[in-house]
């Protein structure tokens, strides 16, 4: 399982989930410290089976431990670790898909309800708008949807991020989180795997135009460190390694930070 299909998971239950049940604690501990889940306390309710007929039963804390109250048991004491609850933090998940997909005009706070703009990228045919609404799912999430979106300015291309669910929306092409973007080794974020341009099928930008102008050069850049063994061990403090020479030229464009990081992830995977 990947970090985003354990992250999408999280965000389709809708609701934050008990530390205890989730399948991979090591994507738990690298998440946590990622800022992407955060800590939520501990559950409401559990399920008590410690009786005779497994039931529903609300989390209590008496003097100094939390536990459950069973109707035939009574007050049953519970380990805090069985019951710590996490929960997906959005803000930090739209961050990490603006700075994958290098956006600009990022909104930090939902546009309305639970849709999130994630930022503009720039294109020859006018920005694509990204947004994240956690499910597109039936019809409620669509309305929900529609209606967040009717108070953005009017753009051309717009793609949804959701976590669950693709349910066709008009003016606007749709996606998975796990289509979208994965989730590094090396603990740093997000990054994103597909082009939102192909996605929302902007027209590809003629052969003289400035997309791509930074690419070549810095690609080599990169690869002549990977190879005489200079590149640091970090996709973030070789990013911004690589970022300070090309600022010491005074003659070259300067890409951002995300930029150069999207660089240095595409010549480490090969
Ligand atoms: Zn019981």
């Amino acid at each position: 399982m990947s970090a985003v299909d354990f992250l999408a998971g999280i965000i389709a239950a809708g609701a934050k989930v008990s530390v205890a049940s989730l399948a991979h604690p090591e994507l738990v501990r690298s998440l946590l410290k990622q800022g992407l889940l955060r800590d939520a306390g501990v559950m409401g309710s559990v399920v008590c089976v410690d009786c005779e007929e497994p039931h529903a039963a609300e989390v209590v804390f008496d003097t100094d431990e939390y536990g459950h109250i069973c109707p035939t048991l009574g007050l049953i004491s519970r380990a805090r670790d069985d019951i710590a609850a996490v929960d997906v933090s959005l803000p930090s998940l739209i961050t990490s898909l603006a700075d994958a997909f290098d956006c600009t005009r990022r909104k930090a706070t939902p546009i309305h309800g639970n849709t999130w703009r994630v930022g503009a990228v720039h294109t020859d045919h006018g920005d694509v708008m990204i947004y994240f609404h956690p499910r597109l799912s039936d019809e409620i999430d669509a309305r929900n949807l529609t209606d967040a979106l009717s108070r953005e300015v009017t753009s051309k291309w717009r793609l949804i991020i959701t976590a669950e669910g693709r349910l066709p929306i008009s003016g606007a092409a749709t996606a998975t989180l796990c289509e979208i973007a994965s989730s590094p080794e090396d603990g740093e974020g997000l990054v994103s795997i597909v082009d939102p341009r192909e996605i929302v099928s902007v027209p590809a930008a003629p052969k003289t135009g400035a997309p791509n102008r930074f690419g070549e050069t810095i690609m080599a850049l990169i690869r002549s460190r990977i190879e005489t063994g200079t590149a640091l061990p970090g996709r973030n403090e070789e990013a911004k390694a690589v970022l300070a020479l090309i600022e010491r030229d005074p003659g070259s464009d300067v890409p951002t930070l995300p930029t150069v990081k999207s660089y240095v992830t595409k010549a480490r995977s090969g």
